[in-house]
């Protein structure tokens, strides 16, 4: 029973594509020789292109992308900040509930789980903030617990329009490098990812993107830090090096994967997101009582889909079935919605024959688990819109 692959379906850690797995298989080198830097110094740069920056910089913690939420707090803000945040997924939730536990006074506004960040609403917030005591704004740019993505863009028009000053914090760790993100042109202030969704490597880097303000708002920050300290980094980075062991493996790794990225540009990795996911999209509309948990189109994810089951059967099964008799992953529901909804992840290394791969896969587990979908239902609607011009053209444009 253990022929063939195994099927990786979770929103993270992705399928690691094998040039970038045999880049890693490299023997263990001195991270202080004199020559380190030229390992180093072309990934910064690389980042940089990624996150679309210029004025900017990236950093590189050994961590996932928890480490950079906290480091994007501790080295800008005050302990009892006002900051404007909102929950609508676990990931949302989680980054509320750090802040909160690192001291800042989070001003949540609480969404519908299927909706996103209402730029509305924090532009009320916002305009109404005279004073100007909200020192930062948060905004999770795609919700993979629900499949939801927001509008950075809208926030920034909100903040410029009340002429606000706050930092704007973005969490792209499920969307950089695979969903249009544009640190500079958006004024993104710190910008959090990590190394194992959309950059195809493991778990054990995260990135955080910080732009000119929020390196000046550093300098006069207090909250405590020590590992994820800016301070620290910034005394090596520009020269290659690190204040302490970094993963030298990993940054072989992401030499592969940056020069996959850019072999294939960034548009035409959008594009091929897209396109993966309005089949996935579709394949989900064509199976009786299952739905998206995203509520409409404005909130769409390309890098995951949560599909909310027929109130009859429970997700787990579906996630269960699926592995133990299709050896096919899926991701849970979190929290609130777990039992309701399982997740399929698209992002990353990834093609329309693996994806209809996994709703087959899917299928079978949903007729399992007690779904009366019709076997095939889904498959047919995303082959139909894989072969059609208009995904094509979808590809075509963007190149
Ligand atoms: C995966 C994820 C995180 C957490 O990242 P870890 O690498 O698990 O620490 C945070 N936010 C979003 C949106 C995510 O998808």
């Amino acid at each position: 029973m253990k022929n063939g692959h195994s099927h990786l379906f979770i929103p993270g850690p992705t399928n690691i594509p094998d040039s970038v797995r045999q880049a890693m298989n490299v023997p263990m080198q001195d991270m202080r020789a004199p020559d380190f830097g030229d390992l180093t110094k072309p990934l910064f740069a690389g980042l940089k292109r990624v996150y679309k920056t210029t004025e900017g910089r990236v950093f590189m913690f050994p961590g996932s992308g928890t480490g950079a939420w906290e480091s994007a707090i501790t080295n800008t803000l005050n302990t009892g900040d006002k900051v404007l945040m909102s929950r609508f997924g676990q990931f949302s939730h989680l980054w509320v509930d750090m802040a909160e536990r690192l001291g800042l006074k989070p001003h949540v506004c609480e969404v519908e789980w299927g909706k996103g960040v209402p730029d509305n609403e924090y532009a009320r917030v916002l305009e109404a903030d005279k004073s100007h005591e909200i020192k930062a704004v948060f905004v999770t740019q795609n919700e993979t617990a629900t499949g939801v993505t927001s509008d950075v863009a809208a926030v920034r028009r909100a903040l410029d329009a009340a002429k606000h000053p706050a930092l704007l914090f973005v969490d792209g760790v499920s969307s950089i490098g695979s969903i249009d993100f544009r640190m500079d042109e958006w004024g993104v202030d710190l910008a959090v990812s990590g190394s194992q969704k959309g950059f195809m490597l493991p778990a054990g880097l995260s990135f955080l993107g910080v732009s000119q303000k929020a390196l000046e708002a550093n300098k006069s920050a207090t909250m405590a830090r020590c590992y994820f300290s800016f301070e620290d980094m910034l005394k090596f980075n520009d020269d290659g090096y690190f204040p302490y062991t970094p993963p030298t493996q990993l940054f072989h790794g992401l030499k592969q994967s940056l020069a996959l990225i850019e072999e294939e540009g960034l548009e035409n990795i959008f594009a091929r997101h897209y396109r993966l996911a309005e089949g996935v999209r579709r394949a989900i509309a064509a199976w009786d009582g299952c739905r998206l948990c995203a509520t409409g189109p404005e909130w769409h994810s390309d890098t995951v889909s949560a599909i909310v089951v027929p109130d009859s059967i429970d997700a787990r099964d579906v996630i269960r079935i699926g592995y133990e008799k299709y050896r096919t992953s899926f991701g849970s529901g979190l929290s609130k919605v777990m039992g309701k909804v399982f997740r399929i992840g698209h992002l990353g290394d990834l093609n329309e024959v693996m994806c209809l791969a996994a709703l087959g896969s899917a299928e079978m587990a949903l007729r399992d688990a007690g779904a009366k979908i019709e076997l095939g239902s889904g498959v047919a609607a995303a082959q139909a819109w894989y072969m059609s011009p208009f995904a094509e053209s979808v590809k075509v444009a963007a190149e």
